[in-house]
């Protein structure tokens, strides 16, 4: 049943307040916009996706009587201002209750934008675009490539810059799939997602917009990257490299941090302020032709290794006959060896049905080394490439986009090289200050 037909059937309607029994829990909420999962805005102010066939017991518990959008503001266009492209890909960011009327709605035309942050129009006209709405917890390789697309159809439109609007869950995954994608990327593209929606007073969408949209408009920024709270206050917001920023704190506003990097920038949304960090001059070039490379391998996995780990969860990999897999190792990239070499002999099997495996760290901070003990002088002796000091998430992406769009040999070249700022030469900075 899709989520058109399970609305009629269960006789709801966006902007009702209902609760369901949901795999032993009580859920309640309002229902918001979407295309597959039901959608609720929690009263927690989270939104959160429901898979249907799971939802039990549905009652509801309060209609609403005046669902639709509040009043537009009307904005004229400035020619003196650049053009600024915000395209839609679902999150909390996107989505808003008026609790005045109850309505919800999530049109994401552009005096949706204007009037939910009339401050934007004093930065740039802006244009909007919708791509999808949906949990970023539901992003997969063809949404990577749908977001790639746009964006490159952008660029052609010659806008000055692109803020993309994503879900924060898994806002690290597609930026660093975006950057891998688009080579010599001519224009500033910024990644904003919220940890808290704009109908609340500690929302973040507001700064992290305004941020953004200060940055792809006054610099000459050529690239990809993330814009979020710095802070838990409200000074400024960091710009960040994409392959190496991670979710740190699963509802604070500052969750982003960089890892084993600094921020590129940060942006004072008060003063107007630009304080680069990183040399400004690097990220305002490029080394050639714009170019799209937008294929990526499916059969690519990560798995983190644990005292309770088994030689049969590697064989999974084997038996499914997946090309690439990431082993996000202990301390410096161990596995466990077992007796008789028998754990490290899975991983040779798996390597020689011709899967490519890469080692990163679940440490996050530092790097793996293959020199330094005698297992991991084994692992790297039977083909396991070490990811230096790159992220398990990105090395997942990077690994799938590699296979996607060069050979395997060239794949097992590039796995260990730096792309696109995803591997420093050394570990710069311990950034783990909560
Ligand atoms: N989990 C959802 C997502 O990542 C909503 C939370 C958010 O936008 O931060 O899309």
């Amino acid at each position: 049943m899709d989520l058109k037909e399970f609305l009629k059937t269960n006789k709801l309607k966006e902007g009702q307040t209902i609760t369901f029994d949901y795999c032993g829990n009580s859920i309640e909420g309002i229902i918001i916009p979407s295309k597959t999962d039901l959608n609720l805005k929690l009263n927690s102010g989270y939104n959160a996706g429901f898979k249907l066939n799971k939802i039990k017991n549905i009652k509801i518990m309060s209609e609403n009587k005046n669902v639709g959008k509040a009043k537009t503001i009307q904005i004229t266009k400035n020619p003196k201002l650049p053009t600024v492209t915000i395209l839609h890909t679902g999150g909390t960011i996107a989505s808003r209750i008026d609790y005045t009327t109850g309505g919800v709605y999530a049109n994401f035309d552009t005096q949706d934008i204007l009037t939910m942050f009339p401050e934007l129009a004093k930065i740039a006209n802006i244009e909007s675009v919708f791509v999808s709405n949906m949990m970023s917890e539901d992003m997969s390789i063809d949404d990577f490539k749908k977001i790639a697309i746009v964006v490159s159809e952008q660029i052609k439109k010659e806008t000055k810059g692109i803020i993309i609007g994503h879900g924060t869950d898994t806002l690290g995954y597609s930026a660093a799939a975006l950057s891998f994608q688009l080579e010599n990327c001519p224009i500033p593209i910024l990644f904003v997602g919220s940890q808290r929606s704009s109908d609340r007073g500690s929302s973040d969408a507001g700064m992290n917009l305004i941020c953004a949209t200060e940055f792809v408009s006054k610099t000459n920024f050529k690239g990809i990257a993330v814009c979020m709270h710095n802070s838990t206050n409200d000074d400024d917001c960091a710009i960040l490299i994409p392959t190496k920023v991670k979710k740190m704190h699963t509802s604070r506003r500052d969750a982003f941090k960089p890892i084993n990097e600094t921020p590129i920038a940060l942006v004072n949304p008060k003063t107007k302020e630009i304080k680069w960090i990183k040399e400004k001059k690097e990220f305002e070039k490029t080394s050639g032709e714009f170019k799209l490379l937008n294929k990526f391998e499916k059969k690519v996995g990560l798995i983190k290794m644990h005292p309770l780990i088994t030689e049969k969860e590697i064989e999974f990999y084997k038996k499914e006959k997946y090309l690439g897999l990431i082993i996000e190792g202990t301390g410096l990239g161990h596995t466990p060896i077992r007796e008789n070499d028998s754990f490290i002999k899975t991983i040779k099997e798996l390597i020689d049905s011709g899967c490519v495996v890469g080692m990163t760290s679940q440490c996050i901070n530092g790097r793996v080394h293959p020199n330094v003990y005698t297992n991991l002088r084994k692992l790297s002796s039977i083909g396991v490439i070490y990811c230096e000091d790159m992220l398990s998430e990105t090395a997942l992406i990077k690994l799938s986009w590699l296979l996607g769009n060069y050979s395997k040999n060239e794949t097992k070249e590039m796995l260990s090289k730096n792309l696109r700022g995803e591997i420093t030469n050394f570990t710069k900075i311990n950034t783990f200050e909560y």
